[in-house]
């Protein structure tokens, strides 16, 4: 487990950094164009463009924290604990989605 968490850092790193280069881009071309968002139209696609960027570079970020917790709790012998009711979240559902913290039960009670 402790594996995948390890690979899967690396991936949203690399996924991370290629997402911000991406928006610094977005940032400056719609800097150095000094568009008016609602009435160019160019304006307003670049306004799509750079907020779809930060929705993914949020969702990247998101992501990194919650394989950085997971590895948290991974060292600290909680990996496998619900953070809710503390019982055992089961090797099933977190071979399915390792960076959950909850276990089936207060999922679907959600
Ligand atoms: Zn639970």
């Amino acid at each position: 487990m402790y594996g995948w968490l390890a690979a899967e850092r690396v991936n949203s790193l690399a996924r991370l950094g290629g997402l911000e280069r991406e928006f610094s881009e977005i940032l400056e071309s719609s800097g150095s164009a000094g568009t008016d968002d609602e009435h160019d139209p160019e304006g307003a696609t670049i306004a799509f463009e750079r907020q779809h960027a930060a929705a993914l570079l949020s969702r990247a970020r998101e992501h990194l924290a919650q394989i950085d917790a997971a590895m948290l709790r991974l060292t600290e012998g909680s990996y496998d604990q619900c953070e809710n009711c503390g019982q055992p979240i089961g090797a099933a559902r977190l071979a399915a989605r390792p960076v959950t913290t909850t276990c089936i039960n207060c999922a679907s009670q959600r």
